[in-house]
């Protein structure tokens, strides 16, 4: 197996492949204002095996296009999707967002939850920027230094990682600077991460292991997951994701 269909088998059984939860979804779709309109055009970004993409689904009067690089997140949603009876609302479609091909000016609402980083946050939110209709929201999380006085270690670990990682005022700036207007930001709890995404992992690892025989690429990837919860565990009170909400006029 290739890094990345290890990296695709680790996480297609886990309910979220990113920090998020049902109450920060929801949250964020409130601060959208679009919750109770009719007939919305979504995108969901980065959908992995759609967490975000079936609470939207469930929640709104909406189509839904559920976009992902792997198509075996996307057939997981729609297991999910036909248990849910959701099925004729949400359309999963393999592609790569920094090249979608998708109509310009169609979308009432773009999701991204724990994704834009494949592409960068400011390339990102530029680049879907044309997909959205006039008025169109964009509601997407991005980690995020939550204070300015940081110690060297973890902000080397993310320079290393992710360069782009920024304070919340200077994300919001981004975004303006682009054309969006905020609606609103919040900072996800350590829940989100803890309960919703690292612990449900961690509980995933030693049969994974096994499964690939402790193959050296497996346990590479287990040790640097590892790492990563290690870290999250030391320095969480110096960053988490944030969920920026906001509207292009
Ligand atoms: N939104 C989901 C998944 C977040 S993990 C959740 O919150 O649970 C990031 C997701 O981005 C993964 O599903 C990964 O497959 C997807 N991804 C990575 N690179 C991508 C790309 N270039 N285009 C589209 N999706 C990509």
């Amino acid at each position: 197996m290739t890094d990345l269909e290890l990296l695709v088998d680790l996480h297609l059984d886990g309910e979220r492949q990113g920090p998020g939860s049902v109450e920060t979804t929801l949250k964020a779709l409130e601060l959208t204002g679009l919750k109770n309109r009719e007939g919305l055009q979504i995108a969901d970004i980065g959908c992995g095996t759609g967490a975000s993409a079936l609470l939207l689904a469930e929640h709104t009067d909406s189509r839904i296009t559920a976009i992902d690089l792997f198509p075996e997140f996307l057939d997981r949603l729609t297991i999910d999707a036909a248990q849910h009876r959701l099925v004729e609302k949400i359309i999963a479609r393999p592609m790569s967002m920094d090249n979608l091909s998708l109509a310009p000016g169609s979308f009432d609402l773009i999701w991204s939850e724990g994704a834009i980083y494949n592409m960068g946050f400011e390339k990102g939110a530029g680049y879907w920027k044309k997909f959205l209709k006039p008025g169109g929201v964009l509601a997407v999380s991005e980690i995020s230094w939550l204070t300015d006085n940081l110690p060297d270690e973890i902000e080397q670990y993310w320079q290393s990682f992710y360069p782009e990682i920024d304070s919340v005022g200077n994300k919001v700036a981004q975004l303006e600077k682009l054309g969006y207007e905020s609606l609103g930001n919040f900072i996800l709890p350590e829940s989100c991460w803890e309960d919703e995404y690292y612990k449900p992992l961690e509980d995933r690892y030693d049969d994974f292991l096994e499964k690939h025989n402790h193959s050296e690429e497996a346990v590479q990837l287990v040790t640097a997951d590892r790492e990563e919860i290690a870290m999250y565990r030391t320095y969480k009170d110096y960053y988490s994701y944030a969920f920026f909400i906001a509207r292009i006029p």
